[in-house]
């Protein structure tokens, strides 16, 4: 037996035994190479044990930072809404923030892509008597068979449960709790399935994963995604806020328009660097020796993405 595949089979016993198993059933790597990187098998091993903190914001509306996409809520009358649903094996940390906010029930949930880290907990929200919105093609990813190429990972098509009931094209309002939400969809920037959520009275904008705030970006060129989409994106975010909008990232801790604008500060110059080292007919790997993202590595490569990843994203797309 080879060490390759005997880690492999260490990794579904691991699968197969937790109690993470059942929660994480519909995503267990389907073929060996699936696993070459282990981003998505170590996020929900993380997620499973990561803390949530809840962090009030303005109104009637908090955020749970955790391991996965940051969620929002919105409380009131109507029950719980919330803006994403993180890694499915967060779940019970998740349950306990949302309980430390009040005992409401959620009602309705929004997505703001596809990625199992935002979408994790549909099906478990769905149990629970939620309805779920999203863009089309949130659901259109959800409901087969995807691999993500980034991630060397084949996402099963999710369970029934955890498909979008209403879904929209461009734009789409709700009022609940009170409250105005616009939801727009990006042209395609991290993902072809992004939208981005405007609490209007409250001023808070939540991104999804067009903005990580102080974390480089993991950028989906499977479903859609590219490094120029994600700078317009960017452009489009900050054309979108003022000075006094609270804005949600898809990661990283809560900013506004100056973090916004430094995010496509970044992107923009890694972007010129690695573009130019690439005309010049360097390798992946001679770009990544010439470490074009030097000035914001140690800050922003330490979670998700690390700068070798990153730089292989960004080179990919220019
Ligand atoms: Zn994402």
């Amino acid at each position: 037996m080879t060490f390759e595949l005997k880690t492999v089979l260490a990794r579904r016993q691991f699968l197969a035994s937790a109690s993470l198993a059942a929660a994480a059933a519909w995503l267990a790597p389907r073929d060996a190479f699936a696993e070459e990187d282990h981003l998505v098998v170590d996020a929900l091993k993380e997620a499973a044990t990561a803390k949530v903190r809840v962090q009030t914001l303005r109104r009637n509306i908090s955020v749970l930072l955790g391991a996965g996409g940051n969620i929002a809520v919105l409380s009131g009358p109507d029950g719980k809404l919330l803006v994403d649903a993180e890694i499915v094996t967060s779940r019970p940390n998740v349950t306990e923030a949302l309980a430390s906010i009040n005992a409401d029930p959620i009602k309705q949930l929004i997505n703001t892509h596809w990625h199992f880290d935002h979408t994790g907990g549909n099906d478990w929200v769905h149990e629970g008597g939620a309805s779920i919105l999203a863009h089309e093609n949130t659901r259109k990813h959800l409901m087969k068979d995807t691999r993500v190429e980034g991630w060397h990972y084949m996402f099963p098509a999710a369970p029934a449960g955890a498909i979008p009931s209403s879904v929209f094209k461009e734009e789409h309002t709700l009022q609940v709790n009170g409250a105005t939400l616009a939801l727009k969809h990006y042209s395609p920037a991290h993902t072809d399935s992004d939208i981005s959520v405007h609490f209007v009275e409250a001023d808070i904008f939540h991104t999804g994963d067009t903005f990580w705030n102080r974390n480089y970006p993991f950028i989906d060129y499977s479903t859609g995604g590219s490094i120029d989409g994600q700078i317009r994106a960017a452009e489009a975010n900050i054309a979108k806020v003022t000075d006094k909008t609270i804005v949600i990232p898809g990661h990283g801790a809560v900013g506004g328009k100056a973090d916004l604008m430094l995010f496509r500060d970044v992107l923009v110059e890694i972007r010129e660097k690695v573009a130019t080292l690439k005309k010049q007919g360097k390798t992946l790997g001679e770009v990544v020796a010439a470490k074009p993202s030097t000035r914001t590595d140690e800050q922003w490569g330490q979670s998700f993405m690390n700068p070798s990843r990153f730089l292989a994203l960004v080179y990919q797309g220019v």
